[in-house]
């Protein structure tokens, strides 16, 4: 590696071992800098250094944008579990382009951010996104915010600009994206997964958690955006779609919110199975609420042509199975004017599982049918 007098030859003939120490040893800057500084050493640094880095963190508020990037197991770190950069630094969208190993992205954003440039830069760097996670949250010292006054729109309006940017980046890497979980306080979040059909299942499958207060607002201006931004990188909708219910306020507005982030307008002609689990809270609820949460949900099933079998699992429930007999005739109905040939409804209890009475079914098989 080194000539008789003592200069170095070749770069390139350095130890990758070597390589990888000297850049655990110094900041991304000088890492970038080290790149620029020698085309082999450019070409080294990027085979045997950033590939690692799987997962970026991105922090975004008032101030500015920091990224870090971090490897999915830090073990491979020598001693160093991430490295961090200012997306202000002029390094930073050389930093970006290198890693193009990243297929998970953490966003903290605050209501106030307002420099989004670094959400463009990494859609321009070719990263291909499969998980991300964003969460959003309010600052705690913005003197605006605590005072509440009709006129002032100042905050709103911020933070509305911060959904839509966050909803684009979301369309942008749609095609990839499976994994979206979006988190509003710490209380509030609403996740969606999205499992491709292979060896096990056959039909692609939609599991959506959802633990979100009902506000009209916020499912304009970011929910209801943000998921079908999601949705839309795919062809079809799910064959199967599993939604699990942990409410705050309204079980009624929370189911019908999860109904909508797993299967948008355009993506419920082929789901066949659907299965919807209630947390423990679902406990504390009476046959009538829970009946009249469910006969509001059978509206959505209007356009599930092919849904074969529903269950709805009580689990943690303590009514009795057959005071939902009537439930479950209301959502039969409504999957027969769907136009759904056959199908079946099960209700889980920890008590025998009840089943729609035959009588029932022969009954609504004799009604017109409204496509
Ligand atoms: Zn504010």
């Amino acid at each position: 590696m080194f000539a008789a007098n003592g200069s170095m030859t070749s770069l390139k003939d350095m130890p990758a071992e070597i390589i990888d120490m000297i850049c655990h040893g110094v900041t991304l800057e000088d890492i970038a800098n080290l790149q620029e500084s020698n085309p082999e050493l450019d070409r080294a640094i990027d085979f045997v250094f950033f590939p690692r880095f799987t997962k970026m963190r991105i922090m975004m508020d008032a101030n500015g944008s920091t990224l870090t990037v971090s490897p999915r197991s830090a073990h491979s770190l020598l001693g160093k579990s991430s490295f961090s950069i200012p997306f202000d630094s002029p390094k930073s969208q050389q930093i970006i382009r290198a890693c193009t190993a990243v297929d998970s992205i953490t966003i903290s954003v605050s209501d106030h951010a307002h420099h989004f440039r670094i959400l463009e830069a990494i859609n321009r760097s070719g990263i291909a996104v499969t998980k991300l996670v964003v969460n959003f949250y309010t600052p705690k010292d913005c003197a605006e915010c605590k005072v509440i006054t009709t006129r002032d729109k100042g905050c709103r309006g911020l933070m509305n600009r911060a959904h839509r940017k966050i909803t684009t980046f979301v369309r942008e890497q749609s095609k990839t994206l499976t994994k979206l979980k979006v988190s509003t306080s710490e209380e509030d979040s609403i996740s969606v997964e999205l499992r491709p059909a292979d060896g096990a299942s056959t039909s692609s499958e939609s599991r959506v958690i959802y633990s979100h207060a009902a506000d009209s607002a916020l499912n304009q201006s970011l929910i209801n955006p943000i998921f079908t931004a999601f949705n839309l990188g795919k062809a079809s909708g799910p064959g199967s779609v599993h939604l699990t219910v942990d409410w705050r306020s309204r079980l009624d507005l929370a189911l019908q919110g999860a109904f909508m982030v797993a299967l948008p307008i355009g993506h419920r002609g082929g789901v066949n199975k659907m299965r919807i689990g209630f947390s423990s809270k679902v406990s504390s609820l009476s046959h009538d609420e829970i009946h009249s949460c469910l006969e509001a949900f059978s509206d959505q099933l209007s356009e599930t042509r092919r849904l074969k079998e529903l269950i709805c699992d009580f689990k943690s429930s303590q009514i009795d199975p057959h005071l939902l007999d009537k439930t479950v005739s209301v959502l039969s109905k409504q999957l027969v004017f769907a136009g759904t040939e056959s199908h079946r409804i099960r209700m889980l209890f920890d008590a025998p599982i009840i089943e729609e009475p035959n009588r029932i079914k022969q009954e609504w098989a004799a009604l017109p049918k409204v496509y």
